[in-house]
């Protein structure tokens, strides 16, 4: 969640010309503004109309910004354009109008879906710059530091029990499951199966389901079908029930390993979700292996990153979360190679939950979460603050980015 009150401008230097004339040429202009977009990233572009203007912003690496405005006589013409690429009607101004455009950059086709809507304004129109999921990142490459990757690593080998991948909507669940069900199925010896709502993208070797919320498939009802197909390994998408966690708990029980997501700030928080869910304490005990929470953090240019003075701030932080001082840390003013924005790409921020007979302990003694969390940041947990101040401690991010990510600091 982004903390900062003011929307930062990327000036895209192509786009400079366009957006200080009158009356521009619409083909021109959108042939330079995608061609742009899709080399910083860009996820969405939005053409918003204001009463005087249009309204240009993008999302890059999951911030907004603001592009630049156009002149009101130039918006009907970019819409009218935007609606003949993407094979719409250009007459149609009330009904909401779904269409694709597909861009190519350099032999490599990018597909664009456009949406149109009409607001008080005028039209709206966004559009989502759609990169197709070629691979599945390796398990190693997602950004787990060295003793969290042994420590999953470690909860996998059991292949049965319960565990947990958690975090806000956007934060890389997904990514991190099917990279795990990936490194699972290296050997081909598992049975895998999954049921998830939807499927984004097809694993070889492994049997997927889709949820079907019409006829009544849910993740609890494909979970029990799925139980009966004797598996090694489930995916359940989502826990967000009694019934499917009653299911998952239980099938943890008998010898599978299940993995599933839920939503939760952290592993703790999390813990404490399943148990208000009405789990009883002694089955979450024998059948939850771990849980991992996580987020995504932006990473740092590395063309114009450079090192920074460190700030008391950022001294008592460190202080308080990782027990010392930081040693050094970076700052990226923006350069060419990352449109300005100074920073370029994504990764993961870990804390891994192992379920200890410490921490069984306090579940059977109903130590409450604040007591829990306590006891286990006084005694070195790595949390999702700590993994990411060492991340920007080792010149991978930034301590702003960090933050912006909302992490629980007390
Ligand atoms: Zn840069």
């Amino acid at each position: 969640m982004p903390t900062s009150a003011h929307i930062q401008t990327l000036n895209i230097h192509e786009l400079t010309p366009f957006f200080s004339a009158g009356v521009i040429d619409p083909i021109k202009f959108l042939n330079t503004l995608f061609d742009e977009v899709v080399k910083i990233r860009a996820s969405d572009i939005f053409f918003e109309p204001t009463k005087t203007s249009l309204l240009i912003r993008a999302k890059v690496d999951g911030v907004l910004y603001e592009i630049g405005n156009l002149s009101a006589e130039s918006y009907q013409q970019v819409a009218s354009r935007i609606k003949v690429m993407a094979s719409l009607d250009p007459t149609e101004k009330r009904r909401v109008q779904e269409g694709k455009i597909n861009i190519d950059r350099d032999g490599i086709i990018v597909n664009l879906r456009v949406e149109v809507a009409s607001t008080v304004n005028g039209e709206l129109v966004v559009i989502r710059v759609h990169e197709k999921k070629t691979i599945v990142m390796p398990l190693e490459e997602l950004g787990f530091s060295h003793v969290s990757y042994n420590n999953y690593l470690d909860m996998l080998s059991q292949r049965s029990g319960l565990i947990c991948v958690v975090g806000p909507t956007g934060c890389g669940k997904t990514t991190t499951l099917y990279s795990t069900i990936s490194k699972i199925n290296e050997g081909g010896i598992f049975n895998i199966m999954t049921i998830e709502d939807p499927v984004e993208f097809s694993l070889d070797g492994v049997n997927q389901m889709q949820v079907q919320k019409e006829t009544g498939f849910t993740f609890a009802q494909g979970l029990k079908t799925i139980l009966r197909l004797s598996p090694d390994v489930v995916l359940v998408g989502e826990i967000r029930d009694k019934e499917t966690a009653d299911i998952a708990v239980e099938s943890g029980l008998t010898g599978q390993l299940v993995l599933s997501t839920m939503h939760a700030e952290d592993s703790i928080g999390a813990l404490f979700r399943l148990l208000d869910l009405g789990i009883e304490t002694y089955l979450l005990n024998s059948s939850l292996m771990g849980i991992v929470a996580q987020r995504l953090i932006r990473k740092i240019c590395n063309s114009c990153k450079e090192a920074k003075t460190i700030s008391k701030d950022e001294s008592d932080l460190f202080q308080k979360a990782v027990g010392r001082t930081p040693r050094q840390l970076f700052t990226s003013p923006g350069c060419e190679y990352c449109g300005s924005i100074g920073f370029k790409g994504r990764m993961g921020i870990y804390e891994v939950l192992v379920m200890n007979s410490n921490i069984r302990e306090f579940i059977r003694n109903k130590v409450t979460e604040t007591d829990l969390r306590n006891n286990l940041t006084r005694n070195g947990y790595d949390t999702l603050l700590k993994d990411g101040l060492l991340k920007a401690e080792m010149g991978l991010t930034t301590v702003d980015e960090v933050l912006r990510n909302s992490l629980r600091i007390s």
